[in-house]
């Protein structure tokens, strides 16, 4: 019999029991993704397998230790991965349906190596949005994570005087609180001749990087969050 090969994708906090021997209770699992002959990655997330390290260890052949490292490097990555994915989200979710032309001003304005190269910005941002929101709906390493623009939240963002960000924080649910944030950030922002802006985004980091797009960027960001909360 063919000993099975396995890559180790990340590390689960999610599941419990070893897919192995059974064993409950664990901390957490490994998530390992069966290999073909050729040593590719043989399935989607409905194949991957859990165990716990000391029988991950064994179906590998490695010691714990090398298996809870690659376990940690190999979550980094996909942690890595769903911030670039929300902040690719955060940026072209709301441009989608926007004007050909909006979305060609914005796409081209970030990538503008790719101007007049033939590369088709409505295409792009169509392609870069499908990755991302696959990317986030991948259940590999634990359940699926928000990815719709009804999922953004608010953050109020502040910049010195040079214009660099110095403070995100999120907008809160309530009036009073919101009233209270605004003031406070409006005094400091004051004080130190900086500014203010409000956008909406998956999280705190693709915050900062609608905050420092483009206006039309930006405009469309509010625009979306306001047809999201009508
Ligand atoms: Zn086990």
């Amino acid at each position: 019999m063919p000993i099975p090969k396995w890559s180790i994708k990340g590390i689960v906090d999610e599941y419990d029991t070893c897919g192995c021997c059974g064993r409950r209770g664990l901390k957490r699992t490994v998530a390992l993704m069966p290999l073909d002959a050729d040593g590719n990655e043989d399935g989607t997330a409905e194949d991957v397998a859990y165990y716990g390290t000391s029988c991950a260890a064994t179906a590998l052949g490695w010691t714990q230790g090398k298996v809870t490292d690659t376990a940690r490097a190999a979550q980094a990555q996909q942690d890595q991965r769903d911030d670039y994915a929300r902040r690719m989200i955060s940026i072209y979710a709301p441009i989608e349906f926007a004007p050909i032309r909006d979305r060609a001003r914005v796409y081209y304005g970030r990538n503008r190596g790719q101007r007049d190269t033939g590369v088709k910005a409505s295409e792009e941002v169509a392609k870069l949005l499908g990755k991302a929101r696959a990317q986030l709906a991948d259940t590999t390493t634990g359940a699926a994570r928000p990815s719709r623009i009804e999922d953004f939240r608010r953050y109020l963002v502040l910049f010195s005087r040079e214009g660099h960000i110095y403070r995100v924080e999120q907008v809160p649910d309530d009036e009073a609180g919101r009233q209270a944030q605004d003031s406070a950030a409006q005094r400091h922002t004051d004080r130190i001749g900086g500014s203010l802006a409000v956008v909406a985004a998956l999280d705190a980091e693709s915050a900062r990087e609608v905050a420092y797009a483009d206006d039309l960027t930006r405009e469309w960001n509010t625009h979306a969050w306001q047809a999201a909360h009508a």
